[in-house]
């Protein structure tokens, strides 16, 4: 006698780190470019794409062909430059940009933009609050997260303000034929209130991909409060190039957590 047997499907997903929070993912043939599409840096603090991974961007060269979906959490230079978002653009005639107003201003003022603006998506959701919408047959949840602070003195209150209170920040967190992949760009990991009010631990995410900060503010107590907010399966962190070494050696026995040194590296991550 034959038994029906249960087969799960193991699928895999592609990521491949460009710089700095900037990722590829492909998955079921599925293109998302993620806090990519930036360039040269001349500091050190950040890694940013060499002038070659640039121009492959900016005319949609492989492995940057055919790119579904390009999701920009904020405005900041090393997560978005407006004038390669626009070249992508103009290369890639099917992409769809998703990013918060802050970002579609800034790429307004591109004189090219009459050409893409039928393709961008802008979305601002209020703090604490969340937006769903479809694109490519991909469900995005945006969501609005704190950018982290850069605590300042106010000169006039004398007061302790985050600088970057007033930049938009969004999360993403991608559906993708039921897998779930989440982006947070420069998220405050010290808001516990908001992660508390998402409840995203409770979306079983397959890949999360999780700001360094996690590891600055609570050091080896990280995976423990990413497991509290996110519990995700997989988790790629973000870390500073100075930071990579030691991180690399702390998370290297740990299951599910990967990260990245060399740019331009790609990684296959089982997804069920
Ligand atoms: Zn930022």
């Amino acid at each position: 006698m034959l038994f029906p047997t249960i087969v799960f499907s193991q699928k895999e997903c592609e990521v491949t780190y460009i710089s700095n929070e900037g990722f590829l993912i492909e998955i079921d043939g599925i293109k998302v470019m993620v806090d990519a599409l930036f360039d040269e840096i001349k500091e050190n603090w950040c890694d940013s794409p060499s002038d070659s991974i640039t121009d492959l961007m900016k005319n949609s060269k492989p492995p940057f062909d055919n790119i579904d979906i390009i999701a920009i959490t904020h405005k900041h230079v090393d997560h978005f430059n407006e004038s390669i978002v626009v070249q992508h653009m103009l290369s890639n005639q099917n992409g769809i940009v998703i990013c918060p107003n802050q970002v579609n201003a800034i790429l307004a003022e591109n004189p090219n933009y009459q050409k893409i603006k039928d393709r961008i998506i802008s979305i601002t959701p209020e703090p604490m609050s969340d937006s769903n919408i479809v694109v490519s047959n991909v469900s995005i949840k945006v969501l609005r997260l704190e950018h982290s602070g850069s605590m300042k003195k106010d000169p006039e209150s004398g007061e302790m303000v985050n600088r970057h209170h007033d930049v938009e920040n969004v999360g993403y967190l991608f559906s993708i034929n039921g897998d779930k992949i989440f982006h947070c760009g420069d998220t405050n990991p010290l808001n516990e209130k908001e992660y508390n009010t998402f409840e995203l631990y409770k979306e079983e995410i397959d890949i999360a991909f999780v700001e360094r900060l996690f590891f600055t503010f609570y050091r080896e107590k990280d995976l423990e409060m990413i497991s509290k907010f996110l519990n995700p399966d997989n988790i790629i962190m973000h870390i500073r190039p100075e930071d990579k070494g030691a991180y690399f050696d702390y998370a290297y026995q740990k299951d599910g957590v990967y990260v990245f040194i060399n740019k331009m590296e790609s990684i296959n991550i089982e997804v069920q």
